[in-house]
């Protein structure tokens, strides 16, 4: 293969990455890193393309082509900063002027070809470290495939540009400019052809597993708690269920309920309410043990499914669980208190357990409403945790 048509090759797929890219912010404008990653990859065709236009010779041509590579580069930077949500500044503005403000010299006190290749290489590295960077906190808190595509991708591209600088530094003959060996189009060409295309591969699959996530996430998430919604709190209990009753171990659910919730909407308003909802949210997800199952059931009502507690650990919990809600004051002053309905899982199971159990715990909760709220009942043997004292519950 020549350096021509390995450079084609280059064009060709950066301009297939480039349209599927622009589809992809076509699909979602809100989505601003797909328009960074379009247009890193436009660059890098526009670059690429009028280097071979110039032949390597007509200086203009030269800064243009080398430009548009080094922010095809920084474009990609930025795609991912606003992918990962960070802020740079100006950072890719400064790299980019900077480049082309030195190559320009370069070109104009007609410096050797050497110069320019290490002054293109080590900005690239420059770029490519900052994209690392980014990258690697990204990974903290997920590792995916797109992630180590990505990396993989810029390792390549690394890896390329510094045996670049080192093919200048040694002078070695089979890798400078003017050879046309399958060395040097290897590493001139095939590499970064390599790189470039799991790079931008891997940023495509980042968007795509975003995206999956978001479905997923909205699915089975309540969009105010964060919970689990209804639907995934039932899938998620109904799957507990049967895993503890073919497993012979026990599970207890609760059903709560937020007392007078319609006064504290009344009285401070909707959002206000929402806060409430918010707070006590939050409040059961860190009661609760990381295996046990928080959703928010519809309204003001919370389910809760604790795999392996049964009917002795279910009065802890319940005692546990109301002392948590009643320490919590709105706004530091407005009392909030919750009625809970407890049920475990019984020795006769019938055809629909969940069904079943839900029923009991709401029975449960109904009965804890009746006997004056801020309170817990439980549904197995009817137990009331407090009489009119609901200290004691
Ligand atoms: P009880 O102690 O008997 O449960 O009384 P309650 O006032 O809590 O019960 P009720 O069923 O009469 O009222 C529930 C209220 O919850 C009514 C509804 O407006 C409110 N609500 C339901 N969903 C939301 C929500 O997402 N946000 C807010 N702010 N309020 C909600
Ligand atoms: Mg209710
Ligand atoms: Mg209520």
């Amino acid at each position: 293969m020549d350096a021509l048509t390995a450079a084609l090759a280059l064009v060709i797929a950066q301009a297939s990455i480039a349209l599927v890219m622009t589809g992809a912010h076509l699909a979602a404008r809100r989505e601003r890193s797909t328009r960074y990653w379009a247009m890193a990859s436009i660059l890098i065709v526009i670059g690429v393309l009028v280097m071979i236009a110039g032949g390597g010779r007509q200086p203009l041509l030269l800064l243009v082509g080398n430009g548009c590579l080094v922010f095809g580069a920084i474009a990609q930077f930025w795609g991912l900063q606003v992918f990962y949500k960070r802020t740079g500044g100006r950072l890719g503005w400064v790299i980019g002027a900077g480049f082309c403000t030195l190559f320009a010299l370069l070109l104009l006190t007609d410096a050797p070809k050497f110069a320019r290749i290490m002054l293109l290489s080590s900005t690239l590295l420059l770029v490519l470290g900052l994209s690392v960077r980014v990258l690697l906190a990204g990974l903290q808190s997920r590792r995916t495939f797109g992630s180590l595509l990505t990396l993989g991708g810029i390792g390549l591209l690394v890896l390329n540009n510094i045996a670049r600088i080192a093919a200048v530094l040694v002078q070695d003959p089979e890798l400078l400019p003017m050879s046309q060996s399958a060395m040097r189009i290897s590493v001139m060409y095939l590499v970064p052809l390599g790189g470039i295309f799991l790079y931008a591969t891997g940023l495509l699959l980042l968007y795509f597993e975003r995206l999956v996530d978001e479905k997923h996430q909205l699915a089975t998430h309540d969009e105010l708690t964060g919970l689990l919604n209804r639907r995934a709190i039932v899938a998620a209990g109904e799957r507990e269920v049967a895993l503890a009753i073919r497993n012979r171990q026990p599970l207890t659910v609760a059903y709560l309920d937020i007392d007078f919730f319609k006064r504290i909407n009344d009285a401070f308003g909707h959002e206000a309410g929402d806060l409430v909802l918010v707070d006590v949210a939050r409040l059961l997800r860190r009661t609760c043990r990381s295996v046990d199952l928080v959703g928010r059931h519809g309204g003001e009502e919370f389910c809760l499914v604790f795999p392996g507690v049964g009917p002795d650990g279910a009065i802890c919990l319940g005692e546990r669980l109301i002392a948590a809600v009643r320490g919590y004051r709105f706004r530091d002053r407005y009392p909030v208190t919750m009625s809970m309905g407890v049920a475990s899982l019984s020795e006769s199971v019938g055809e629909r357990p969940w069904a079943d159990l839900i029923h009991r715990a709401d029975t449960a909760l109904y009965r804890a409403k009746q006997t004056g709220r801020d309170r817990f009942c439980i549904a197995a043997n009817e137990i009331e945790s407090s009489g009119s004292d609901p200290a004691s519950a």
